[in-house]
């Protein structure tokens, strides 16, 4: 199939960016690298008047540290992230999970927030920033607002981004450990996860632990290491907790198999990491 007619703007600026949402509304979509919306015109399962393209929008593309936090703009692509020299010191997990994410090519053209934008419960750079407690930066003429990636993330392809706001960046927390593991079981390399796990040490006792691919959102909790039987406790009960789904790559039975597995192989990896 082929994409519906549309027209094709594309601004010098943010203010002419957030102007042609304020017109258009849900009838403007972003392209941002086009690697799930070029899909999704093409099946015709989104149909906008106005496609808003922000790919080359010089201010949208930078990396920059503000106090305890890194913001990555709309236009920073995947593979530039991955590629950031300060990475894996500053997100580790980020560094972990970023060669997860598709393939090279599709790296080169997708940015980090388009990801985030499109909220697939099975991605891994949401569970990230979930993960790590990070925000997502929305603008519009009303004015900015940062909100929490818990609250932005709604259900399978849906978010609290409304149809005026742009999407101009999102904030991941600096870690202050290096003990992560991020692991995720997915038909080939670069498939989307039918599980993924990521964990972050934050103290002797305490882990945050993401799953992804098994709800309709990315899931996060803290877990208490007491013990050998408490990390498996935990992962049990998550499991059931969570459900799972029935699709064509995993009943939900498999996917709480996947959770206990992957989950203890993903502790005992961040556990193991240097301090
Ligand atoms: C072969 C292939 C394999 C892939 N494998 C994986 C994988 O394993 N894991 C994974 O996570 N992803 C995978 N992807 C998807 C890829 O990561 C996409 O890059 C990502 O989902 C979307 O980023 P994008 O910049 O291409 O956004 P686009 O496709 O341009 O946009 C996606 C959606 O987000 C909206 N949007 C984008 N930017 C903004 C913004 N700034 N403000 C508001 N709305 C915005 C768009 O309107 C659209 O609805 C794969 C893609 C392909 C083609």
């Amino acid at each position: 199939m082929k994409p519906r007619r549309f027209d094709y703007v594309r601004p010098d600026s943010v203010e002419e960016a957030i102007a042609v949402l304020a017109e258009y509304g849900d009838a403007a979509s972003v392209l941002a690298g086009g690697q799930s919306l070029m899909a999704m015109l093409n099946l015709r399962l989104a149909e906008p008047a106005v496609l808003l393209d922000i790919a080359r929008l010089k201010e949208l593309d930078t990396i920059r540290i503000a106090g305890e936090k890194v913001e990555v703009g709309a236009a920073v692509t995947q593979n530039r992230l991955k590629d950031w020299p300060e990475l894996a010191g500053k997100l580790p997990l980020v560094a972990a999970a970023l060669p997860l994410v598709g393939h090279f090519q599709t790296r080169n053209k997708g940015t980090v927030c388009g990801s985030i934008a499109h909220a697939d419960p099975s991605s891994e750079l949401p569970l990230t920033l979930a993960t790590l407690g990070g925000e997502v930066v929305l603008r519009s003429r009303r004015g900015t607002r940062a909100l929490a990636a818990r609250d932005f993330q709604r259900g399978m392809l849906t978010t609290a981004r409304e149809p005026d706001e742009l999407i101009t960046a999102v904030r991941f927390p600096v870690q202050s450990t290096r003990r992560v593991a991020f692991r995720e079981v997915a038909r080939r390399h670069g498939d989307f996860a039918i599980v993924a796990v990521a964990a972050t040490v934050e103290s002797a006792t305490a882990l945050r632990i993401g799953v992804g691919g098994v709800a309709d959102r990315p899931a996060v909790r803290r877990a208490t290491i007491d013990g050998a039987g408490a990390v498996k406790d935990f992962f049990e009960s998550l499991a059931w907790e969570l459900e799972g789904y029935d699709d064509t790559h995993a009943s939900a039975r498999l996917r709480r198999d996947l959770v206990r597995r992957v989950g203890l192989l993903v502790v005992e990896e961040a556990l193991r990491c240097a301090a």
